[in-house]
């Protein structure tokens, strides 16, 4: 006796539904995919229960003939793709001819339809995928679709769907994309009898954004737009300080179909590196355009996943164009010079860049290669620390001791072979947070900044300074933190190491123990030196120069735990995080006293425009208007 069925329609009918159809949000989802191809200009969207009852979707497009009415219901009924030709470039929304066929088999629904320009529609109802009733009827130009008890005959599906507030929230984020999907479609979405949003449908994201995503967050993004030889790239990304907690502020858009990417949310993430908060997430709403035959949206019924031919090149299009947003915010940043400043100084086009990156690489190489005849090895510090500091080849610094292939020295002697004998100078013992003061770049600098008073400190926190007309606060350890970053970045390959006079003894858990192990050649091309003792135990007899002895033991407890915790997959990320904590120990902090100097550098700094965000994202200043001081006082109405 033969055990293999053929399956019934009706059955293959509601296997295939569950594809497409899995919850109420994929068929707001597919019916308004539906009214785009059909060329709608506005589009209502309007849902009760969370969806589970009623399901409204109504358009102004070309509408279906009374011949295509009952045949737009059947399995691979669709007007989008004749032949598999067709196959290779695919434009519309919709093309598999699935949507109404599996959302009409779980539900009771109802269509009212006008093509264009015809005397009269036709509507069509469907019970479980079988058509009831098919007649003409008066109704706009246009069409109209009701779905009501989704599910109904399948219990097993309903039986999965979550509360209606859920439910309900689930349609309006699939309503959030369709509207952000088209700027140029008018979208509203009612639920319950609430309109949620109502997008205007004038071509413009950033109205749209603003509409369908709110005001906050259209205020806090930054424009973005990058071409590349028959790929473009256009939209917003969120300012690094308006990050949130996770990724559901991304949204990205393939030739006008909303689609998950790996590969783009990686360029978007990558870009915000170092201008970010570890932990946060940058939004954005970006769309790709792309010839249609360089991507495959045929791998996954809902559409959502697709397959770039060319992904380096989407790759690279997205981060280098997110990068120049970033960079574009910092160059216009709050600081800018005010009409009258710019016209005395007769120069208003990249004001702050008066040296380049490269004179400035080339400035700092030269000013290290003086200090390194003249013996000066310190070159990060305004005083000395209770150590010695040392201008180290690192290469082999670290291959001193017992020789491991970790990168940690291991054994006695403590101190490496590749080391002077003797300190070539002998520290004086250490001020109280001694500061470490970037050395001034350049005089050039100094007369790109606008008028400037330092006014001084407020809480021994931020630095009060008068700019121009108005007030400017600046996070003073914020800043610092920033600039030390930055520096540490730019020369990794050159830190200098401080090699204690009092080596510091470190027990570490065994788990932390394997980090330090598994991490140990990037620790020491940083600048620790750490001994292994045993399994638990270490001494440490070299540090980053920028960093306080003290700090030693809870910066590697706060490295380990950036390590642990996964924050830093790639090698390259690790190394930023352990930047980070050397250059969060090593700026200045709040409550220190701070010097006059130390105030002033790090305000030409900030005011130079090349600091913007503390490496975690945090923004380094505030600026408050002299004109609104005025107004609040009355002086001015
Ligand atoms: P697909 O969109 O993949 O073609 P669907 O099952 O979603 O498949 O729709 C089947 C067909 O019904 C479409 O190809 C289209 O011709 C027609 N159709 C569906 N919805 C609309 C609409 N809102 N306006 C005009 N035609 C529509
Ligand atoms: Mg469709």
């Amino acid at each position: 006796m033969s055990v293999i069925n053929i399956l019934s329609p009706h059955v293959a009918d509601l296997i295939a539904a569950g594809e497409v159809v899995e919850r109420p949000a994929s068929v707001v989802k597919e019916l308004v995919e539906n009214s785009f191809d059909a060329g709608a200009k506005n589009i209502s969207i309007e849902i009760r229960n969370g969806g589970s009852t009623y399901i409204r979707v109504t358009d102004d497009g070309c509408g279906i003939s009374p011949e295509d009415a009952g045949i737009a219901f059947m399995r691979h009924a669709t007007s989008k793709l004749s032949d598999e030709h067709g196959l290779e470039c695919i434009s519309t929304m919709g093309f598999r001819g699935e949507a109404l066929a599996a959302i009409s088999a779980v539900s009771r629904i109802e269509m009212r339809t006008r093509l264009t320009g015809a005397g009269e529609g036709t509507v069509i109802r469907l019970t479980a995928g079988e058509i009831d009733e098919m007649d003409a009827v008066g109704c706009p130009e246009g069409t109209t679709t009701i779905v009501r008890d989704l599910f109904y005959n399948t219990p097993a599906r309903r039986k999965f769907l979550k509360s209606d507030r859920s439910e309900a929230s689930a349609c309006h984020a699939a309503a959030i994309r369709c509207a952000l999907a088209h700027p140029d479609v008018s979208i509203r979405f009612i639920r319950d009898g609430e309109e949620q949003f109502f997008s205007p449908g004038d071509t413009r994201i950033s109205s749209c954004i603003y509409t369908v995503l709110g005001r906050e967050t259209a205020r806090d993004m930054l424009e973005c737009a990058g071409e590349d030889s028959g790929l473009t790239l256009r939209g917003y990304v969120s300012s690094p300080s308006a990050c949130r907690g996770n990724r559901g502020g991304q949204f990205f858009f393939c030739n006008g179909r909303f689609i998950r990417s790996v590969l783009m949310q990686t360029a978007l993430e990558q870009a915000y590196k170092n201008s970010m908060l570890t932990g946060r997430y940058p939004g954005c709403v970006l769309y790709l355009s792309i010839p249609f035959g360089s991507v495959d949206v045929n791998v996954h019924p809902a559409k959502i996943e697709v397959k770039f031919s060319e992904e380096k090149r989407v790759f690279d299009l997205v981060y280098y164009s997110v990068l120049a947003a970033l960079e574009k915010e910092k160059h216009s940043a709050d600081i800018s010079l005010s009409p009258s400043t710019e016209a005395a100084l007769g120069k208003n086009e990249g004001f702050y860049q008066s040296i380049s990156a490269q004179e400035y690489k080339a400035l700092q190489h030269k000013e290290r290669s003086a200090e390194k005849v003249s013996g000066a090895a310190d070159t990060a510090f305004s005083a000395p620390r209770d150590s010695y500091q040392t201008s180290l080849d690192l290469g082999s610094a670290f291959s001193s001791g017992g020789g491991r292939s970790t990168g940690l020295s291991s054994g006695m002697p403590a101190l490496g072979l590749s080391k002077p004998e003797k300190p070539r100078h002998e520290g004086v013992p250490a001020e109280k947070h001694a500061v470490p003061v970037e050395k001034p770049v350049q005089n050039v600098e100094k007369k790109a900044l606008p008028y400037h008073n330092i006014v001084g400190e407020l809480f021994k926190k931020y630095i009060v300074v008068e700019l121009e007309e108005d007030v400017l606060l600046i996070d003073k350890h914020a800043a610092h933190e920033r600039m030390i970053f930055d520096r540490l970045k730019a020369n990794a390959a050159e830190i200098t190491v401080q090699t204690l006079l009092e080596p510091v003894p470190l027990r570490l858990s065994g788990e932390d123990s394997e980090l330090l192990l598994a991490n140990s050649s990037l620790l020491s091309s940083l600048g620790f030196e750490i001994e292994i003792l045993d399994d638990c135990n270490f001494v440490v007899r070299g540090l980053p120069a920028d960093m306080a002895p003290s700090d030693v033991i809870p910066s590697i407890e706060e490295i380990c735990e950036k390590l642990r915790s996964g924050k830093a997959p790639s090698p390259e990320e690790a190394r930023d995080e352990v930047l980070h904590t050397v250059a969060c120990k090593a700026a200045i902090k709040a409550g220190w006293d701070t010097s006059e100097a130390e105030l002033e550098r790090v305000t030409e700094a900030v005011l130079s425009g090349s600091v913007l965000y503390c490496p975690h994202g945090r923004p380094v200043s505030y600026r408050v208007s002299g004109r609104d001081l005025d107004k609040r006082f009355r002086r001015i109405v």
